[in-house]
């Protein structure tokens, strides 16, 4: 049995370890310096305000409800996401719309998240799924006409640019996450980036149980023994632990996205001529990417070419089943462009630890058992 290639993987070296180290010398562990310093080299990056958080999932959850949204209102949000998109959205109290994608850039169809709109609309959630985006100017056009917030779901897109400019450097509200296997990590973790001041200020309380102004007073390692609360608050705060890991990785990103890029880049050479498997195609130039996905043709069975690829010792994903089709939202609508593709597209293995020999292999071992699979 040789090593398996994992389908992802954290890269963590000794001076994320150094650094974790320090921090617990420190005994210190809670929200602190370690987070202000790591929120200000976000700041740095993005050119924009940034507050650190617990993870991506409760950065949509407080972006959602620092704009005043809960029960009653409509977010139109794609089926095809990852399930902590729908949670964040749900766990407010407001309804998620289902809006389909379209089929080239696995990103929400405008036009059908247009058809939802209803007066009850009070945002848009693009994914940036993989790390790529489509039209993003439609979007924040339509945001615009309607008067609605737009919140990204960039979890995918850590340092990817759209027409120049890093995601997260303009627009309205972006979130991030810093989940083991993201572009950047901090073990768990995420982000909020807007120039939304107000809004800043409204998460910094909301991530501390919604002690006002708590943390200017965690910054300097005290505490508000005396305060008020006016909403409802959340433990959604980032460690000084966290922190210390997020300070590094950021330091190393440009080795990771120049590695991501690479290989995706590999796998589309390798792939292109293949006629069961098309790459989703994205601009690797400007997307860093977080996961490498294609489609292969619909007469293979998904969970098949899993099990064959297993025992090749490569681990595939498959990203995302559905929100729309789940017994907790079983939201009652057809959305055909969403349903005709999830069950072709796989995920191969993507991470900086991946070198060049394990991308050809992999994507020779796939082109060889789609082969012996063919009618
Ligand atoms: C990872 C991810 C999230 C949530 O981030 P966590 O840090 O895991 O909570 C949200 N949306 C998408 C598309 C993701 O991939």
């Amino acid at each position: 049995m040789g090593k398996m290639i994992k389908l992802s993987k954290s890269d963590i070296g000794f001076l994320e370890i150094f650094s974790v180290i320090k921090t617990l010398r420190k005994s210190y562990l809670g929200m602190g310096d370690e987070v202000q310093k790591f929120e200000n080299k976000l700041k740095h990056f993005f050119g924009r305000e940034v507050v650190c958080v617990a993870n991506g999932t409760a950065a949509i959850q407080l972006a959602l409800e620092s704009c005043q949204i809960g029960k009653g209102d409509e977010v139109l949000v794609p089926s095809f996401t990852f399930l902590a998109t729908y949670q964040a959205i749900s766990a407010t109290g407001a309804t998620p719309i289902s809006c389909d994608i379209d089929l080239k850039t696995l990103i929400i169809d405008i036009d059908d998240a247009k058809n939802k709109w209803t007066t009850k609309t009070k945002a848009i959630i693009p994914v940036y799924f993989t790390g790529g985006y489509g039209d993003i100017n439609a979007i924040y056009d339509f945001a615009k006409e309607k008067n609605i917030r737009v919140i990204e779901d960039a979890a995918h897109a850590f340092g990817s640019r759209f027409e120049n400019k890093l995601i997260g450097s303009f627009g309205d509200i972006s979130c991030f996450s810093f989940d083991g296997i993201k572009n950047i990590t901090s073990g768990e973790g995420g982000c909020v980036v807007t120039n939304d001041r107000t809004l800043i200020e409204t998460i910094k309380n909301k991530r501390l149980l919604g002690v006002i102004n708590d943390t200017e007073n965690r910054y300097l390692g005290k505490r508000s023994w005396t305060f008020d609360v006016t909403e409802q608050g959340w433990r959604y705060h980032m460690s000084n632990i966290m922190a210390s890991i997020g300070i590094v990785q950021l330091k190393r990103f440009k080795y990771f996205s120049t590695k991501r890029r690479k290989l995706a880049k590999l796998y589309d050479s390798l792939l292109t001529n293949s006629e069961s498997i098309k790459p989703i195609l994205r601009n690797y130039d400007d997307v860093v990417p977080h996961i490498y996905v294609v489609q292969i043709d619909s007469k293979f069975e998904r969970n098949y070419i899993r099990q064959e690829l297993q025992k090749k010792n490569i681990e595939i994903g498959f990203h995302y089943f559905p929100n729309h089709l789940l017994s907790y939202y079983n939201i009652n609508e057809k959305l055909p462009q969403t349903e005709k593709i999830f069950k072709n597209l796989i995920s191969l293995p993507l991470h900086t630890k991946l070198k060049t020999t394990d991308v050809k292999y992999v994507a020779n071992t796939l082109i060889e058992i789609l082969a012996k699979n063919e009618n």
